[in-house]
């Protein structure tokens, strides 16, 4: 198991930049499970972060590395139920959790390496693994422990039998047609009134019917960006909103409540992650507006309290915040036991990559529909991976390759891994032969040059 510590200077350009993260450097802490099996495949997985939290990240990975040092390729393949089991079981690691932070999001990252492996092995795409999987085996990879008053595993089994039927149909609409998309390029708080116009123009012409906006830094602000962004898309494209947990409750319904002649079609992360009811009473305040949450939301429980409090409209799971694939398999789950879409987040680094596999396995054989239901999409850092995700007239195509998407070029691991990878290390000596303190100006010309994008 090879970790890495990966980071793009995302900053530089506030590509990424909302009302919480003003210098995202857009980072994945990155692993290789490597095997000796004469097929040569490798599992790759990672997480998500915006820097300096790799530090932090890259530590939590290396924690793991005894629980799947040694084992059998089979078995694993076989079962990734066992690996996310060992790692969550962990009682000395357990105790910094349970099941939330830095170590919950570090064995996602194992645990959806095992299913890239065991989906490279089978020859398939992930969701197309998913897909055609037994019912009762899916039931088998979900942890139920805290959510079963919410959701048997009777009940999921019942869930999954049902969506099995018409998959095929599906299968084939999904092959042709992808699934929805929606875009957060022209958002990021940090860009112009010029950029979001052209780029929110851009984004209807490029076939999107719904873009996002970050808000709630300045209210002022927020009204002339929205109204720049309704007159560049028209009536009929669907606006979402993004807080980024800026809010207390009685502000967020405020706030929110002097956008909505802008016809917001959803307010995201209005608060903190962490509290239920809280969403709950917002919820409940600036309706017909939808309150969505979730790419903070720590772990299957706190979903699960979210959907019996009548918090949420929208789930937007995770791919690299939650336990991997397994504990998605129960969110997804508690959503269609609930009936509340769910449209992942995406953007940051690969995110976009897993999560289509996800929404995609929902489509075609759990929920079986994708209305009201887009996956995030933002266009950048592409680029680096084998099998980068694709959008085309606003919807992802079905990725096709075997495994989870997850792989990144061993180029662009070179270039950009902590600090000594080539654009680190020219970076560093680019600021000392400045001669200066601030090395932001003479870096930026090199930031250009690395606005990787598919
Ligand atoms: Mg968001």
């Amino acid at each position: 198991m090879d970790t890495y510590d990966i980071r793009f200077p995302t900053s530089r350009q506030l590509d990424g930049s909302d009302a919480m993260n003003p210098d995202p450097d857009y980072s994945a802490a990155y692993l290789v499970l490597r095997t000796d099996a004469p097929d040569g495949l490798a599992g790759h997985g990672f997480t998500f972060t915006i820097g300096r939290g790799n530090d932090v990240q890259v530590a939590a990975l290396d924690a793991l590395r005894p629980h799947v040092l040694g084992r059998s390729v089979e078995d694993l393949s076989a079962d990734p139920g066992l690996v996310s089991r060992a790692l969550t079981g962990d009682s000395q690691l357990r105790w910094l959790g349970p099941e939330k932070g830095v170590m919950h999001m570090a064995i996602g990252a194992v645990v959806n390496a095992v299913w890239d492996l065991a989906a490279k092995r089978r020859g398939v795409p992930l969701w197309k693994l998913l897909a055609d999987a037994e019912p009762e085996w899916l039931v088998s990879q979900v942890d139920f422990r805290y959510i079963a008053d919410a959701l048997s595993p009777e009940e999921a089994l019942e869930l999954l039998r049902r969506g099995r039927e018409g998959s095929a149909g599906r299968e084939k609409t999904l092959r042709a047609e992808g699934y929805p998309a929606y875009t957060t390029s022209p958002g990021w708080l940090g860009y112009s009134d010029e950029k979001l116009t052209r780029l929110a123009e851009e984004a209807v012409a490029a076939g999107f019917t719904q873009i996002k906006l970050k808000v709630g830094a300045d209210l002022a602000d927020d009204i002339r960006r929205c109204r720049a962004a309704r007159a560049a898309i028209g009536p009929d494209v669907r606006l979402a909103l993004d807080a980024n947990q800026r809010w207390n409750v009685a502000e967020a319904i405020e706030w929110t409540q002097a956008l909505a002649g802008f016809d917001p079609y959803w307010i995201e992360e209005p608060t903190s992650p962490d509290d239920i009811l809280g969403h709950a009473r917002i919820r409940a305040a600036v309706a017909p507006v939808k309150v969505a949450t979730g790419e903070h939301v720590q772990n299957r429980i706190v979903f699960k309290q979210l959907l019996q409090a009548d918090a949420v409209d929208v789930v937007q799971l995770d791919a690299a915040r939650v336990g991997g694939v397994n504990e998605n398999l129960a969110i997804l789950l508690l959503a269609a036991k609930f009936g509340v879409p769910v449209c992942p987040h995406a953007g940051g680094v690969g995110l976009c990559e897993l999560v289509q596999h996800l929404a995609m396995f929902d489509y075609v054989a759990l929920s079986g529909t994708t209305e009201d239901r887009v996956i995030e999409f933002v266009d950048h850092l592409h680029g680096h991976f084998e099998h980068p995700a694709v959008v085309r007239d606003g919807r992802y195509t079905a990725p096709l390759s075997p495994g989870f998407s997850a792989e990144m070029y061993p180029a662009s691991l070179a270039t950009f891994a902590y600090p000594g990878g080539t654009f680190w290390t020219d970076d560093l000596a680019a600021a000392g032969t400045a001669g200066d303190a601030e090395p932001v100006g003479a870096a930026g010309v090199v930031a250009e040059s690395v606005e990787v994008t598919a």
